[in-house]
């Protein structure tokens, strides 16, 4: 229902870039927000936001499963009887037999909210799947420099003399940050792209590195040791704010850049060159995505590529790391406690003073101080009977999770499954309850970007039918679990509650967070002048090359990868119900390298079957900029059923790398 008034500004829904839209509330045309971060520009996600909020296929009202069919239920009915079946499994099993699974997609409140229920109901068993894309440098961060996020505004990026994008292919997964990056190349600032494909995004590059999947360590190394041996560092950063060069220096003096171009593919004499102009800028932006994170190395290819900002001192003033979120609220979800490991504000559980703070503000003694599971880890933890029941908002894990065969066995076997979503996803088709969430637009509330800007999300529409926003259902299940706390009247109380627990956010009121540029948390550019680390210093961590969990061999010659495409997004639960979209959307296709191609008689548009250890998928082929021996899938509907769930130590699987055969069925 409309809800008129004047033009209403909303937080995109898809990509962590975190555009803001203007949408009028009469008609529901889109326009682009002409302030920060995305100075009157949308990619067509953005642009097509409001359909899939509109779509038909919404789920109306609480629904009960009765044997295959799913019935209406009333809310009363729906939350009395999930509270008492909760509580009953908490009865007989713990608490740790449940597990709850946060989104990214929804607001910092309803992040925080589901966060405060877990570890109320006595389990840090909460996590989002920030776990299956960027937890990997969070550990890598916060083990050298202290904080776990982006360092620096996207304003930066502009001004720094070289950027060096890694593993991250912008131009489809963030378009709007293409125009920062452009306007630093108009300014003279050096670009260096570095893939397992030839990207849309190398069109900028004045360096384009594809390299062979699972040989960053070696190409990062590499470019270290060139200004190492040529003295290019900055000494005096490595002197006064930096421990570990010495560690370092011994362990990249093997990667020479010969060395890399045996191992990545990547000329050597391309590689010194790069260095060097990279080391010779002055400045400079590391920028990097899944193709880092999601490999069995996924913490330490994050690690070599902070030892680069580290040897030149490319942190705070004179640059910045930038690991690009994916999802609109990913950063928010983590930083207000949804993860396992960690309390709101990324503090570790074991900060007794901390959880001591935050257990006084719920009206508890204590909350629990072990580490709860990985999202990643509930599948098995299914299995082993260690966990009985699942509350899963606004995720699809039956798709998004990597072998996904695994996962759909794991959700048939709960006792119970409770899914709070807009769709009957994948995963909701195996719920015993479904509630229905409102949709972005449909509520308001705060997201917090990828540069950590905290934004205001206005509500445009009344919520469809009887679906309510996540936070009033999260509300109506503390209560009905019995849980202090749960009286909340407006979403600004629990915003009002959050700023109470950062120190940053004590001067600050919701009329800070609704003005035009919103709030940074802690502050807009981190570490000019110290690190948040026990000695203030940033810490150097020598890393060796790690190979990939399986390797190619005479049975499954191909290196399987996962790339995105710039009309799909996620599990296509939301691209795939807007109309506009999927009119802009192609079949998705395996990328093949030309002479692979020939080799296997496969052309263009042919149908072909990818096989791997763990299953086979069907789609056609397309000829195209690969290095030889590698095959690209786009992730967002089927590949997962075959790519790795081999975890590195942050608990990412390995999506990006996965032996594979290739045929014409
Ligand atoms: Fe939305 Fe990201 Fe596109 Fe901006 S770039 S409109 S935030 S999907």
């Amino acid at each position: 229902m409309l809800i008129g008034g004047s033009v209403k500004t909303v937080v995109c829904p898809y990509c962590g870039f975190g555009c803001k839209l203007l949408v009028d509330p009469q008609t529901l045309i889109v326009k682009p927000y002409r302030g920060e971060p995305n100075r009157g520009r949308l990619c067509p996600k953005g642009l097509y936001a409001m359909e899939f909020a509109l779509s038909k296929n919404r789920v109306k009202r609480p629904l009960k499963r009765n044997r295959n069919a799913l019935k209406p239920i009333t809310w009363g009915q729906a939350i009395e009887e999930i509270s008492h079946k909760l509580l009953e499994i908490r009865e007989v099993y713990g608490p740790d037999a449940v597990a709850f699974i946060s989104s990214s997609k929804i607001s910092n409140e309803e992040n925080y909210l589901l966060q405060k229920i877990a570890r109320l109901f006595g389990t840090n068993n909460i996590d989002n799947c920030a776990r299956i894309c960027h937890e990997a440098s969070v550990h890598a961060l916060k083990t050298t420099i202290g904080t776990g996020t982006q360092t620096n505004p996207y304003e930066d990026i502009e001004n720094f003399g070289a950027i060096l994008i890694w593993g991250y292919n912008p131009a489809e997964t963030h378009p709007v940050i293409i125009h920062y990056i452009k306007k630093a190349k108009k300014r003279g600032a050096k670009i260096i792209v570095v893939d397992i494909r030839e990207t849309i995004t190398m069109n900028l590059a004045d360096y384009k590195f594809v390299i062979k999947p699972g040989t960053d360590i070696v190409l990062a190394n590499a470019i270290m040791n060139v200004i190492i041996r040529e003295e290019l560092y900055n000494e005096e950063f490595i002197k006064n704010r930096t421990t570990g060069f010495s560690e370092v220096r011994m362990a990249v003096m093997k990667y020479t850049p010969e060395y890399a171009e045996k191992v990545t593919g990547v000329p050597a004499t391309l590689i010194q060159k790069a260095a060097r102009e990279f080391a010779l800028a002055g400045s400079g932006a590391i920028m990097w995505g899944m193709g880092v994170t999601q490999h069995v190395s996924g913490v330490e290819n994050v690690l070599a590529i902070i030892n680069i900002a580290l040897l030149l001192g490319y942190i705070g003033n004179r640059g910045g790391l930038y690991p690009m979120r994916g999802q609109n609220n990913v950063q928010g979800a983590a930083y207000m406690g949804a993860l396992s490991e960690f309390l709101p504000g990324y503090i570790p559980l074991e900060d007794e003073k901390f959880r001591k703070r935050v257990a006084s503000l719920w009206g508890v003694e204590n909350i629990p101080i072990e580490r709860g599971l990985y999202l990643t880890e509930v599948w098995d933890a299914i299995e082993r009977d260690d966990i009985k029941a699942l509350y899963i908002i606004g995720e699809n894990p039956a798709v998004s999770e990597a072998n996904f065969g695994r996962v759909r066995k794991a959700l048939r076997k709960l006792d119970l499954l409770i899914v709070q979503d807009l769709f009957i996803t994948k995963t909701a088709r195996y719920a015993h309850y479904i509630l229905p969430a409102s949709a972005f637009c449909e509520k308001d509330g705060s997201y917090m970007n990828s540069e950590r800007r905290i934004q205001w999300s206005e509500k445009v529409l009344e919520p469809l039918n009887d679906s309510k926003p996540d936070w009033k259902i999260l509300t109506m299940l503390g209560k009905g679990l019995g849980l202090p706390g749960f009286n909340y009247s407006s979403v600004e109380e629990i915003t009002k509650e959050y700023f109470s627990l950062f120190p940053e956010l004590e001067e600050k009121d919701i009329e800070d967070l609704k003005s035009e540029n919103g709030i940074f948390l802690p502050r807009k550019r981190l570490h000019t002048w110290e690190f948040a680390t026990p000695n203030g210093k940033a810490r150097f961590i020598a890393v060796e090359q790690i190979p990939p969990w399986e390797s190619t061999n005479g049975e499954y010659p191909f290196a399987l990868t996962t790339v995105r495409l710039i009309s799909h997004y996620n599990t296509g639960e939301m691209t795939l119900r807007s109309p506009s979209l999927t009119k802009l959307m192609g079949e998705p296709k395996i990328l093949i390298n030309a002479e692979d191609a020939k080799y296997l008689e496969i052309e263009d548009n042919d149908l072909v079957e990818i096989e791997t250890r763990r299953g086979k998928i069907r789609m056609r082929a397309k000829i195209g900029k690969v290095a030889r021996g590698v095959v690209a899938v786009p992730f967002h509907f089927k590949a997962n059923k075959i790519t790795n769930n081999a975890l590195n130590k942050a608990g990412t699987p390995e999506f990006k790398f996965s032996a594979a055969k290739i045929r014409k069925p």
